[in-house]
């Protein structure tokens, strides 16, 4: 059993099911899920100075500048429930996010253990992602779809409850700009992480169990 903390990244398009799988895994691997994208819908949600200065990237499906996300995953991992490791989710998604981040676990003797790239086609993302309910309980945040998973409760969390919503930025206007953002930006660090020989490809378009067990399979042989 190889010791030391478990630092991985969930890679992959917005609506690969990152968020999903993420969910189930820090259940099953006792680490927290870091979500860039969580902490900033709460930030805008909360009407907090961070909110304010990232509104309108998060709004029109763009990415926050480089700099900022750096530093809200820092003052995260800073967090103690990180010391056993973490899952990234939604970060990092640039080429100078990901030299940034290997900085700042190199200044803490870290490094990524593996990187988990969840590889779905576009058409099926549109239809994901259009399609998509949120619970709006930031504990639960289960995610939901109208045709392909919804909720027995007609728009409640069957879980916890919560009112389920949709995303702003998961109208049909913003979710072809944040495609496009993944594959001029975020895709190219597939590239990256295969030179560094950590990359992990898992095919995204089955069942979530199906997925999740691949995913596992992966963890398992990383971590023995
Ligand atoms: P997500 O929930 O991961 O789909 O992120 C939602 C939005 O938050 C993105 O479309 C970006 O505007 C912003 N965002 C989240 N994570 C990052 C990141 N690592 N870099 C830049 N912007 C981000």
């Amino acid at each position: 059993m190889k010791s030391g903390p478990l630092n991985l990244i969930l890679f992959g398009p917005p609506g690969a099911g990152k968020g999903t799988q993420a969910k189930q895994l820090i259940e099953k691997y006792g680490i927290p899920q870091i979500s860039t994208g969580e902490i900033m819908r709460e930030a805008i949600s909360s009407g907090s100075e961070l909110g304010k200065k990232v509104q309108s990237f998060v709004q029109s499906g763009g990415l926050v500048p480089d700099k900022l996300v750096l530093d809200i995953f820092q003052s995260r991992l800073d967090k103690p429930d990180c010391v056993k490791g973490f899952i990234l989710d939604g970060f990092p998604r640039t080429i100078p996010q990901a030299q940034g981040l290997e900085e700042i676990l190199l200044s803490r003797k870290s490094t990524i253990t593996g990187v988990l790239a969840v590889m779905v086609p576009d058409e099926d993302l549109i239809k994901r992602l259009t399609g998509r309910r949120i619970c709006k309980n930031p504990a639960c945040g289960a995610s939901y779809h109208v045709d392909f998973s919804p909720s027995k409760k007609n728009g409640f969390c069957d879980q916890c409850n919560g009112e389920l919503y949709q995303r702003k930025d998961d109208s049909f206007e913003v979710i072809s700009n944040r495609l496009k953002v993944y594959h001029d930006q975020t895709s190219p660090l597939i590239e990256h992480y295969e030179g560094k020989k950590i990359l992990y490809k898992v095919d995204g378009s089955g069942k979530i169990e199906v997925i999740f067990q691949k995913l596992c399979d992966i963890i398992n042989g990383l971590t023995h």
